[in-house]
């Protein structure tokens, strides 16, 4: 049959040639409200990926309010179907007060690891308005693949403005959206 004759609904192929492979993808998004530094607002020091950025407002937040973090803490528990950040870490609990956020992300990984995976790919965009990620990008690569124990070729971070529309490009919020891959780790 020419492709010409093939009826339009026709599958491309049969089945798939590929082997099955056992892969889990998953997503995060987090938003933290920005307010300028004490005594003026409550905004904390801006922290993005584990990365200092200086700025005169931060994220309002119970733990160190690493909004990149927190979108890669969710990526990797909705790959494995898990508990939620919020559900792990309740900001109501006074333990986690001011937490470097560091610590969420490797909970999480440990999590990964226990149900039989590992982070094959992240890919990751933070939105904020100012100060501009540009500068620091390379740094925040850096410092996702430690805490994942990933080559920095499998992790991507990219910064955009909000266009000055809207919450975030108004500068009063900064957002992070975040998917990861994970493969069945071998021997698991
Ligand atoms: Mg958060």
């Amino acid at each position: 049959m020419t492709q010409e004759d093939a009826p339009a609904h026709a599958p491309i192929r049969a089945h798939n040639p590929l082997p099955a492979q056992d892969l889990r993808i998953g997503h995060g998004y987090d938003l933290h409200r920005l307010e300028p530094a004490p005594p003026a607002g409550k905004g904390r020091p801006l922290i993005v990926g584990g990365i200092r950025l200086e700025f005169d407002r931060g994220p309002v937040a119970h733990s160190d309010g690493d909004v990149l973090l927190h979108a890669v803490t969710d990526a990797l528990l909705g790959a494995i179907a898990g508990p939620d950040i919020g559900q792990l870490f309740p900001d109501t609990d006074p333990a986690h007060a001011g937490e470097d956020s560091s610590r969420y992300v490797a909970e999480a990984l440990r999590l990964v690891h226990e149900a039989g995976y590992a982070p094959v790919s992240l890919d990751a965009t933070v939105v904020l308005e100012r100060p501009r990620l540009g500068p620091s990008k390379q740094a925040v690569r850096e410092n996702l693949a430690r805490l994942l124990a990933m080559p920095v070729d499998r992790v991507n971070v990219k910064g955009k403005t909000h266009e000055g529309v809207d919450a975030v490009g108004e500068g009063r919020a900064i957002e992070a959206h975040c998917v990861v891959l994970l493969a069945r780790a071998s021997g698991a």
